[in-house]
């Protein structure tokens, strides 16, 4: 089993993006039904030599497990639980919000390490929010721009000791 690493996060930080530069092509697992494509996409990176799974989340909206936000928190809560590490996506340029502090609290209590990665962050638009990221309590952020492929050597370092 290769070691497994779920990227969690709020819509629209860049999950995804940072996914698809992990994976590439080599996604395991795309179903393109409605609302299917976002439940959970998985495939295999490999960074400097080293193969591991990543997980892509979407969901975390609802806990209510009759509706569709609901089941795909549901996903995102089995996926982190299987994870050796949890990367924890915030969105620098938007700083921390109350749902990015709601999910702080929830990867608190469950038993994966996370490492906060803060995208977003060229140019200079995210050194605030970098800063406010070290207040979620989960050690310094590795800053990232998924979109322009900066700071993936060093979230690599950061993941090193979990993978
Ligand atoms: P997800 O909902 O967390 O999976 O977020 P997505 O990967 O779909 O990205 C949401 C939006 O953020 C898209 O418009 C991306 O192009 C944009 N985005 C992703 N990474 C970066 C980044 O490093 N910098 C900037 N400026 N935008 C980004
Ligand atoms: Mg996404």
């Amino acid at each position: 089993r290769l070691p497994v690493v779920a990227i969690v996060g709020r819509p629209n930080v860049g999950k995804s993006t940072l996914f698809n530069r992990l994976v590439g092509k080599r996604v395991a697992l795309v179903d393109d039904r409605p609302g299917v494509t976002r439940d959970r996409r998985e495939g295999i990176a490999t960074l400097v030599g080293a193969d591991f799974t990543v997980i892509d989340t979407a969901g975390f909206e609802t806990d209510d497990p009759q509706t569709l936000p609901g089941r795909m928190r549901a996903q995102t809560e089995a996926a982190v639980a299987q994870a050796d590490a949890a990367l924890f996506m915030i969105d620098s340029r938007a700083g921390i919000t109350p749902l990015d502090e709601e999910i702080a609290r929830w990867l608190r209590a469950a038993d994966t390490p996370v490492i906060v990665v803060a995208n977003k962050a060229e140019g200079r638009a995210g050194e605030a929010g970098i800063i406010e990221a070290m207040a979620l309590g989960f050690g310094d952020p590795v800053p990232l721009s998924a979109e322009h492929g900066e700071g993936v050597v060093e979230l690599f370092e950061a993941l090193r000791p979990f993978i």
